[in-house]
């Protein structure tokens, strides 16, 4: 739901003095095929890993040719039953190497016996649950027993305990965000006695934060002690990684870049010093100057989200918003909308932060910095998504900003202060990143940053 408050800082542009023009959509969707595959790792094709004849099929209908480096080395291990801990830059398909190994995991159960839930895949947002789950469905076509649901918060529950009620339609898969999958185990409408695949992606996001840890460990615990699992995530610091090995037998690690080499190759960084009530005025400058196929605007709160949607949509841009204080409905069809390409412009919190792959965004902008280093690097792996190119732009005030604490939870209301610059440091000093600063928009090389 809208909160209906706006925010102060953003009302202070003077939005009425504009008018609106956006970025020509011009690349053709042949010269991104062409990156994606100088991406991707020239190791033989997805033949090579002899899956189910109808899954092989329907990975070349979907035009995936030849694996990335993180499929090439975790899928084997995947398909193997080893339990796997993978860390790959974000827009590498990661989600491929779990989806594809389930659905070569589950077999066609005899027609007597009941179904089953088999598998679990859990993370932290809805909309990445929803989107995981369609890349289920873009496989399972020809696999017509590898069912899947999802299923998460803000719905009635209704539409999630239908998938349990008739026992010859359960879904072999299910794709769900903790709170409701955990509701739906503990008033026993979804039985997980039989899981036998676990998954966790974004994991490290899932397991700091204390509650929705909680619900993991809970749900885990709720299934069959011998599972196979698998954790997956861009980011991951040395106490996620331990945590994460903790749910796991002797899991194989896979890195498949090192920490401070995560930043994507085809994606241009830049950072501009923009005063707070200069912002507005300095974003609508480069939406006006920049040529892109789709944009995020990235805000730090809901208010903020919907003040900045409001004006840009006074000044005519093609602008949708999108945060969790928004029903989930809506949430939905605004992110269709995104996938579908039909919203050019999306001003987001960090709902669509991490996992959300939304492939003809090329221009990502910081309206305000990301709260830490990590977080900085998931917003920008939203463009320049496998191997197409992409540019970011973060705006760096000079005031000091102060929010509730990740780590501590809601519970304990620790306060954090920080100032842009600290993070824009923290990110430089963490990653190899070439980062300049921006100070005219003209210098910008379109064929940098768009595929053709
Ligand atoms: P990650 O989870 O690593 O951030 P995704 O799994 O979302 O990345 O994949 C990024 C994009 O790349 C998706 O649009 C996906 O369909 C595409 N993709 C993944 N693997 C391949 C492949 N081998 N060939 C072509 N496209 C791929």
């Amino acid at each position: 739901m809208a909160s209906g408050k706006s925010d102060p800082l953003i009302d202070e542009f003077e939005f009425q003095e504009l008018e609106a023009t956006t970025g020509e959509a011009g690349a053709g969707a042949k010269g991104m095929e062409a990156m994606a595959q100088a991406y991707s790792v020239a190791l033989g094709g997805f033949k090579d890993f002899c899956l189910k004849p109808e899954l092989t099929r329907s990975i070349a209908e979907n035009g995936f040719e030849h694996p990335s480096e993180v499929q090439h080395k975790a899928l084997p291990q995947a398909l193997l039953g080893n339990d796997i801990l993978a860390q790959a830059k974000s827009g590498m398909g990661k989600t491929a190497v779990f989806v594809f190994a389930l659905l070569e995991h589950i077999e066609k159960p005899p027609e007597d016996q009941p179904r089953r839930v088999l598998a679990l895949v859990v993370v932290h947002t809805r909309e990445l649950a929803y989107q995981i789950d369609r890349e289920f469905v873009r496989f399972n076509r020809a696999l017509p027993h590898c069912t899947t649901a999802v299923i998460y918060g803000g719905v009635p529950f209704e539409e999630c305990n239908r998938h349990f009620k008739d026992p010859k339609k359960i879904p072999a898969i299910v794709v769900a965000t903790p709170g409701r999958c955990l509701s739906l185990i503990n008033d026993k409408t979804m039985d997980v006695s039989h899981v036998k695949y676990f998954v966790l992606d974004e994991f490290d996001r899932c397991l700091e934060d204390i509650r929705m840890r909680k619900d993991v460990q809970e749900i885990f615990s709720k299934t069959p002690r011998t599972k196979q699992v698998m954790m997956f995530s861009a980011t991951m610091s040395q106490e996620m990684r331990n945590l994460a090995k903790k749910f796991m037998n002797n899991p194989l690690e896979i890195y498949v870049d090192q920490q401070s080499k995560l930043t994507l190759h085809g994606l241009i960084q830049y950072y501009i010093n923009v005063e707070e009530n200069a912002k507005s005025r300095k974003l609508v400058d480069i939406l006006d100057a920049v040529d892109f196929h789709q944009c995020i605007i990235f805000v730090n709160t809901v208010t903020r989200c919907e003040t900045l949607n409001a004006l840009l949509r006074k000044c005519k841009f093609p602008s949708v918003g999108v945060h969790g204080g928004m029903d989930q409905a809506e949430r939905i069809k605004t992110f269709d909308l995104c996938k579908s390409q039909n919203s050019k412009i999306v001003v987001a919190t960090d709902l669509f932060g991490r996992g959300i792959d939304i492939n003809r965004i090329n221009l990502v902008i910081q309206y305000d910095m990301a709260t830490d280093a990590d977080s900085y690097l998931h917003r920008v792996g939203r463009a320049g998504r496998f191997g197409n190119r992409g540019l970011t732009i973060t705006f760096i005030a000079s005031d000091t900003r102060s929010m509730r604490s990740k780590e501590e939870g809601a519970e304990k209301g620790k306060q954090k202060e920080w100032k842009d610059d600290d993070i824009l440091k923290d990110v430089q000093s963490r990653f190899e990143i070439q980062m300049s600063e921006l100070t005219d928009l003209s210098k910008l090389d379109k064929k940098q940053y768009m595929t053709q």
